[in-house]
């Protein structure tokens, strides 16, 4: 992609569009970006592309943005938002900021998407391979911009890239050397017209530039994932829960097994992952399938598993007082991920429930939530309808906040119980984020 001379107007100011404004500017491009909203944290991304003499606008889109010979998107901004509508009516190129940077990256790249697991998996690959001696990146939606880095890969390095639907809506080249879908379920639909089909036709655009030397790796147990695949060049590769694979990981008893052409080729213990969950053991089978696309050695693989720390926010362990153990699973914002959530214990559960609602059918876990929870704290702007959904089946306490619930939930907890912050809904009604929520839901366990 050459980019000498050229104007480029670069969409969203925070982390990705600031990095791709740097990657232009180094490969010889004129930068602009512009971002409609204004806050601190623009400003922070204001001052640090001032101090490299990057223009920029913001709380505003102007007239300027459209006076360029390419768009750059960041992943924040929806495809359908009006500022790229009338860049692509007045004929401009527009790509994600995945696009400029895969461009300028001569390592290889793994990139994996999916509605759930996507930050787990992409920080457990970059760590499993570092752990086999290849340095790896963990960047993309997991914090660090793609277009940050990757002027510094080298050929022999590897990029694990967290790409969300967004991303891939607006690619164009991009061809990941592995993909991976690692789940699709119903999430973010109000952006796609209500319809899964448009979500997963999202996802799918991950391999639509494949060939046969790349892998794609796929869940076996999605039906849905299962459907697009004769549309794939690629080579796929599965892995299951559920069944056996020829070729792929799987999951028998207590084992992880990968199987190249029906023979064993690497196993391992439930036990030797450091995370908890079936749902993690799914996106550790992905990792150890691309592990061994890159002929890893097993040893490493076990070591890489067994010393992974966890992300902050997913199930993550925050204190044992008394006998209760805190789990901040913040990151838990639609009801798929507390279905699994509340599969990963066996212990009788408090489980903070609640905040902003995305259209939640509660039914799915309706019999997990029987079976495994003592009493449901319900906070937020739907406490009213998670209370309304389950009071009959289940004790439900409507909290006036988040302290509020853990402080009641302490006091009614026993020794080797669990409270569980598990919300399944987004933060915004509470908190500027799930990170904040999480953060003030440590605070308060780390208060008590
Ligand atoms: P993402 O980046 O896709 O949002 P995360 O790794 O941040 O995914 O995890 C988000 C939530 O989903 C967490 O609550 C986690 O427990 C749950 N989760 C993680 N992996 C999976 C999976 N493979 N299937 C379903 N839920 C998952």
């Amino acid at each position: 992609m050459e980019l000498k001379g050229k104007k480029i107007s670069v969409i969203g100011m925070v982390r990705s569009g600031t990095g791709a404004a740097k990657l232009i500017k180094k490969y010889g491009g004129i930068p602009f970006v512009s971002d409609a909203a204004e806050s601190n944290q623009i400003n922070v991304y204001a001052e640090i592309l001032s101090k490299v003499n990057i223009s920029f606008e913001k709380g505003q889109h102007s007239e300027k943005v459209y006076d360029c010979d390419l768009m750059v998107v960041s992943p924040g901004v929806p495809s359908d938002s009006e500022v790229i509508k009338r860049a692509l009516s007045k004929g401009i190129k527009v790509i994600s900021e995945i696009e400029l940077a895969w461009n300028f990256c001569k390592g290889k790249v793994v990139a994996i998407t999916g509605t759930n697991g996507k930050t787990t998996t992409t920080a457990l690959c970059a760590h499993v391979f570092n752990a086999c001696g290849t340095k790896t990146y963990a960047a993309g939606n997991i914090g660090l911009a793609f277009s940050e880095i990757a002027a510094d890969v080298k050929d022999n390095e590897i990029v694990s890239l967290e790409v969300s639907s967004f991303q891939l809506d607006m690619i164009d080249k991009f061809k990941p050397d592995i993909a991976m879908i690692l789940n699709i379920t119903p999430d973010h639909l109000n952006r796609y017209q209500n319809k899964i089909e448009n979500y997963a036709a999202s996802k799918m655009r991950i391999f639509m530039n494949q060939e046969e030397s790349d892998s794609l790796i796929i869940n076996k147990d999605s039906a849905l994932i299962l459907e697009y695949m004769p549309q794939a060049q690629s080579r796929t590769c599965y892995f299951s829960l559920s069944e056996p694979q020829i070729t792929g990981c799987y999951l028998s008893g207590n084992k992880i097994i990968y199987n190249e052409n029906a023979s064993l080729t690497f196993s391992c213990d439930v036990e030797d992952l450091s995370i908890r969950g079936e749902h993690n053991i799914a996106n550790a089978m992905a990792v150890i399938t691309a592990s061994k696309i890159f002929h890893f050695d097993n040893d490493s693989i076990r070591n890489g598993l067994s010393t992974f720390k966890g992300v902050e926010h997913r199930l993550e362990f925050v204190r044992e007082l008394g006998g209760v153990t805190y789990i901040n699973d913040s990151k838990a914002t639609n009801v798929d991920s507390v279905w699994y959530a509340l599969r990963s214990f066996d212990v009788p559960l408090f489980l903070i429930l609640g905040g902003q609602d995305k259209g939640n059918d509660y039914f799915k876990i309706k019999d997990l939530v029987i079976e495994k929870v003592k009493k449901i704290y319900a906070i937020g702007a739907s406490a009213e309808k998670i209370f309304n959904f389950f009071h009959k089946d289940v004790k439900v306490e409507i909290a006036s906040g988040l302290e509020a619930a853990i402080i009641s939930a302490s006091k009614e907890a026993r020794s080797g119980d669990v409270v569980l912050l598990s919300p399944a809904c987004a933060s915004f009604d509470m908190f500027e984020n799930f990170e904040h929520r999480g953060q003030v839901f440590k605070e308060s366990v780390n208060r008590l």
